[in-house]
């Protein structure tokens, strides 16, 4: 039988591994002998759950969507990860591995961030355990995302910009990594998706899988049974999407659905559809798949949605494609804004961008009527206010 967990040695299929300098081992090291250790002790679950529960206000409802139901003639529900603490589900993991952080002794947490959801995610768990926070931010980030700047500020973060290269994500990552390398005792780094060397993608995924954790009850008691016919999620590294699967990667009946951001269209050169346009490469610690030219210079990603804007996905998702146990579909902005805007309109709910490009497979794909297809709603749409308006405008200019 495949199996869709990881092995031993970090790996998922012919993805994943530990792939970093020598000076890393010891941390990466102390991390892959004792996570596993750590997150089953019961002490460790009590004071997750309770966080879960009383913090970020777990269980998120499952929400069966009437009117967009009847649109697309089959049965929709709504996981609603928009309605956590913090507005998306990010919280889940930089709360899951704080904890772990503790346990291991550290002082300092320090994490990498592109358009600042994860940084504010990380942030907030820092301020709650009270521990000090350094989050690295492309110069170019900081500028377009300044009210996440400010939210990190205000939580007490240091917000470092990172000046090399193109001064975005890949170059933070580079300066979180450069930071962990010189303190490596007292420092744990807190990498935001199923993204890094082993075990950071299987360590984010246990800390995601609440999610199908619960859909599986609520499933039940709305429906009768635990399996939905299908469940659609954006990847952007693949965190809340795997988080939605984890449970149902063995049951080979529930068809798993990723939405990946086509930006202005797969061939444009301006997309972050890395199933559909990259290759094998190495990618932040781990072997995945990645977009990339010729000569394996990583492509600068694009996306309408600051979150999904991620150059390679989660070798977890490389190797679901890889034995088509999930299918991809690609996405475009306007795709996506459409979909956005019809849910708003439908059902009073504004989504995050990124989720609105799972919201815009309905659109691709026909369901039966009687199919209950789960749609994950990783974020709310507050922090899109001016892009949905930008697109309000353009549909109704008076
Ligand atoms: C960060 C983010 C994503 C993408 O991250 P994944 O690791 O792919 O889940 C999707 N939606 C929202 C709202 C986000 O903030």
């Amino acid at each position: 039988m495949t199996t869709y967990q990881v092995n031993e040695r970090g790996y998922y299929g012919n993805f994943g591994g530990a792939f970093i300098p020598e000076m890393l081992y010891p941390n990466v090291e102390e991390l892959r002998t004792r996570y596993l250790d750590i997150i089953e002790e019961p002490s460790f679950q009590e004071e997750f759950q309770q966080l879960l529960k009383d913090y970020v206000g777990r269980p998120s409802p499952l929400y069966f969507a009437k009117r967009l139901s009847e649109k697309y003639g089959t049965k929709v529900y709504l996981k609603r990860e928009d309605l956590n603490h913090t507005g998306a589900h990010k919280v889940n993991n930089t709360l899951g591995q704080i904890l772990l952080a503790k346990r291991l002794g550290k002082k300092n947490i320090i994490a990498e961030t592109g358009a600042g959801q994860h940084g504010v995610a990380t942030a907030t768990v820092c301020a709650l355990m009270g521990m000090d926070c350094i989050v690295y931010m492309g110069e170019v980030d900081i500028e377009r995302q300044k009210p996440n700047v400010g939210r990190m500020k205000l939580l007490g973060a240091k917000v470092i910009p990172a000046m090399s290269g193109s001064r975005t994500l890949k170059d933070a990552t580079n300066e979180a990594m450069r930071h962990w390398i010189s303190n490596p005792v007292d420092t744990h780094y807190i990498i935001g998706s199923v993204v890094g060397p082993h075990p950071y993608p299987d360590m984010v995924a246990r800390f995601q899988s609440v999610i199908s954790e619960e859909m599986k009850w609520q499933l039940k008691e709305q429906t009768g049974k635990e399996d939905p016919d299908c469940i659609i999620a954006c990847v952007g590294g693949g965190s809340h999407a795997m988080g939605a699967f984890y449970h149902y990667l063995d049951r080979e009946q529930v068809r798993l659905i990723g939405a990946e951001a086509a930006g202005l269209g797969i061939s444009t050169g301006e997309s972050a559809a890395t199933t559909f346009i990259g290759r094998a490469g190495v990618l932040h610690g781990s072997k995945t798949l990645l977009m990339q030219t010729e000569d394996g210079q990583v492509v600068e990603p694009y996306s309408i949605s600051a979150g999904l804007d991620y150059p390679g996905i989660g070798p977890v998702h490389a190797h679901l494609h890889d034995t088509k146990r999930a299918d991809f579909f690609a996405v475009t902005d306007m795709e996506a804004m459409a979909a956005g805007m019809e849910l708003c309109r439908l059902e009073g709910i504004i989504p995050a961008v990124e989720s609105a490009h799972a919201l815009a497979v309905l659109k691709k794909e026909q369901f039966k009527e009687n199919e209950v297809v789960v749609i994950n709603l990783s974020g709310r749409g507050d922090k899109d206010l001016e892009t949905y308006l930008r697109e309000l405008k353009r549909k109704t200019p008076h």
